[in-house]
C-alpha cells in the first residue's frame, strides 16, 4: 500500500477538481519514492532511475510531482505545498519553466556526483552550473533573528522554484564534505542511484537490500547453480 504524506493535505478546502488532483498525487510515485541517498541532493538525483537508459523510470512527471516530493522530504510544509500548487495552477507556464529548471539541476547533480562516484572528474560546465544554482540559492536567503539567536530563512517563499535552493546548497555542501569519499553508485543491474555510505563498516553496495541487493543475491545464486550443473 502506498505510504501517505505526513500532515493534513487531505483536508484542503479547495474546489473539487483541485482536491482530486492532489489526492491522486498523494498516492503517486513522487509521494512514495524511496529516500536512500543519505543527502538531499542525492535523493533528488534519484527521482529518476536509468538516467541515460532508453527506458528510464521517472518519478517526477510534472511540477505537482515536484511539490509532492518536496513535501515528502520536508522541504515544504503543508501550507507551503498548497500555496505552490495553487500558484502553479494559476501560472502554468511559469510552473512548467520551474519544472524544467528542476530537471536541469537534477541532471547536473547526477552528472557531477556519478562522475565523482566513479573516480572521474566532473565536467567544468556542470560545476559552473552547480555554482550558479548555489549563488542563486544564497541570494534567496537571509539571516533572521530567533528567540535564542539567528537562523537562515528563505525569502520569496511563493517562488515556484524555491525547493531548488536547499537542493543546490546540499549539492555544494556534499562537494566540500568528507562524506564525498563515501559516495557510491548502486551496483544493482540497471540502477544508477547515488548514495553516501553511512553504514558502520562502509560496505554498502546497493541502494537498498530489498531491491537491488536481493536481486543481485538471487542472480549470484542462480549463476552458482548453473555452474554446478555444468560440472
Ligand atoms: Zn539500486
Amino acid at each position: 500500500m502506498a505510504e501517505a504524506l505526513p500532515g493534513s493535505l487531505w483536508t484542503i478546502p479547495w474546489p473539487d477538481r483541485f482536491c482530486n488532483m492532489l489526492l491522486d498525487k498523494l498516492t503517486s510515485e513522487a509521494a512514495t519514492h524511496r529516500l536512500v541517498g543519505g543527502a538531499l541532493c542525492l535523493d533528488f538525483a534519484n527521482t529518476i532511475n536509468g538516467h541515460s537508459s532508453a527506458a528510464p523510470h521517472e518519478y517526477l512527471a510534472g511540477y505537482s510531482d515536484l511539490v509532492v516530493w518536496s513535501r515528502r522530504i520536508s522541504l515544504l510544509t503543508d501550507a507551503e505545498a498548497e500555496r505552490l500548487l495553487r500558484v502553479a495552477n494559476e501560472r502554468s507556464r511559469e510552473a512548467a519553466t520551474a519544472f524544467q529548471r528542476a530537471i536541469e539541476l537534477r541532471e547536473t547533480i547526477f552528472r557531477v556526483f556519478s562522475a565523482l562516484a566513479l573516480d572521474r572528474s566532473p565536467k567544468s560546465p556542470d560545476i559552473a552550473a552547480l555554482n550558479e544554482a548555489r549563488l542563486n540559492a544564497l541570494n534567496h536567503s537571509t539571516l533572521s533573528p530567533t528567540d535564542d539567536g539567528y537562523t537562515v530563512e528563505w525569502i520569496d517563499k511563493s517562488a515556484l522554484d524555491r525547493m531548488l535552493w536547499p537542493i543546490a546548497l546540499s549539492a555544494a555542501e556534499l562537494l566540500i564534505s568528507p562524506d564525498l569519499s563515501r559516495l557510491h553508485k548502486c551496483e544493482g543491474d540497471g540502477c544508477d542511484w547515488l548514495l553516501v555510505d553511512t553504514s558502520r563498516n562502509h560496505l554498502r553496495r546497493w541502494c537498498s537490500m530489498d531491491e537491488c541487493g536481493n536481486r543481485a543475491k538471487s542472480r549470484r545464486f542462480l549463476a552458482r547453480k548453473r555452474k554446478r550443473r555444468t560440472r
